[in-house]
């Protein structure tokens, strides 16, 4: 069995978006057992948007919150550390529409919350178990999730750029081993589809201070890589972020092949769509006793 968990006390951090290049300042807040993670737009009076699935707008570059044409933009890497570090129970204000980029990567946001403290709460965790497999394919591209009894990421991902190449990478939760070596893994692009961005207007924010810049050869951050696979580890941070949505911890060995975002999200929508695969526990292990009907269908009409 395991506890839902918020965090003990408020905690804030500022930066400027990558997209939008505006300054932001975010504070995350304690909230009750079976809220998840909420956004509120401080500077439009509160407004809330849950960090759900139904919710998710746009996915090409980040991943964008919307609801009644209010926008959150770029929420990935905070949810991913959110999950990373099996916070369930959060309130995120912020006082404009993009979360601030900081370093590319998750890092940030785990010092922030290890800052705040994690607090144990009475409530019970309740997971989406996976029963059988589910797949989205595109091409080359595809990710599919298996049944099993932890939350597992296999990522792979085949650039032909001489940095990058292959790589693939194995994480499991409950090994504590995200927060050092998935976390720190930045965003990362390419000099000439940057220039591309920056010309349109998409990367008001983008510097070498956050994301890796590959040229046709290498890299040309003076500092250079964080991990030799950190394009990989940084794929593997954003899956983590974006399954997230789901709106509670995933008990499934998730594939990964080339995917991005986009994919991301259209794995998550359909398991969703296709309730047979899965359901609800509250424990882990195989024999757990499924959670009732209605809990599901009471927290989901909010
Ligand atoms: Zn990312």
């Amino acid at each position: 069995m395991a506890n839902q968990q918020t965090i003990a006390n408020p905690v804030s951090v500022s930066g400027v978006g990558l997209h939008t290049g505006v300054r932001v300042n975010l504070r995350l807040c304690p909230a009750p057992a079976n809220s998840g993670v909420v956004f509120r737009r401080t500077d439009l009076e509160g407004f809330v948007i849950e960090a759900q699935a139904r919710n998710v707008a746009r996915v090409s570059y980040a991943t964008s919150l919307m609801k009644k044409g209010v926008l959150i933009s770029t929420t990935e890497h905070l949810l991913s550390a959110l999950a990373g570090l099996e916070v369930d129970n959060t309130i995120v204000e912020i006082d404009n529409l993009e979360l601030p980029i900081l370093d590319g990567s998750a890092r940030p946001f785990v010092e922030l919350i290890t800052k705040a403290g994690i607090r144990r709460q009475r409530a019970q965790r309740n997971f989406v178990k996976i029963l059988k497999p589910v797949e989205v394919a595109d091409g080359m591209k595809r990710i599919i999730v298996y049944p099993a009894d932890s939350f597992r990421v296999t990522y792979r991902i085949s650039f032909p750029h001489p940095v990058i190449g292959a790589q693939s990478i194995d994480f499991c939760s409950g090994s504590s081993g995200y927060a050092t070596e998935i976390a720190p893994a930045r965003t990362f692009g390419f000099l000439e589809e940057l220039e591309m961005l920056r010309k349109n207007g998409l990367i008001r924010g983008g510097s070498l201070e956050n994301a890796v810049v590959l040229d046709r050869t290498g890299v040309i951050n003076p500092e250079g890589l964080r991990f030799p696979d950190e394009f990989c580890r940084h794929k593997l941070l954003d899956l983590i972020g974006d399954f997230s949505l789901l709106g509670r911890p995933l008990l499934g060995h998730v594939v990964a092949e080339r995917a991005g975002h986009a994919m991301h999200a259209q794995l998550v929508a359909r398991l969703l769509r296709e309730r047979q695969s899965w359901r609800l526990v509250t424990d882990p292990q195989l024999d757990a006793k499924p959670v009732s009907e209605p809990v599901l269908a009471a927290s989901e009409a909010q």
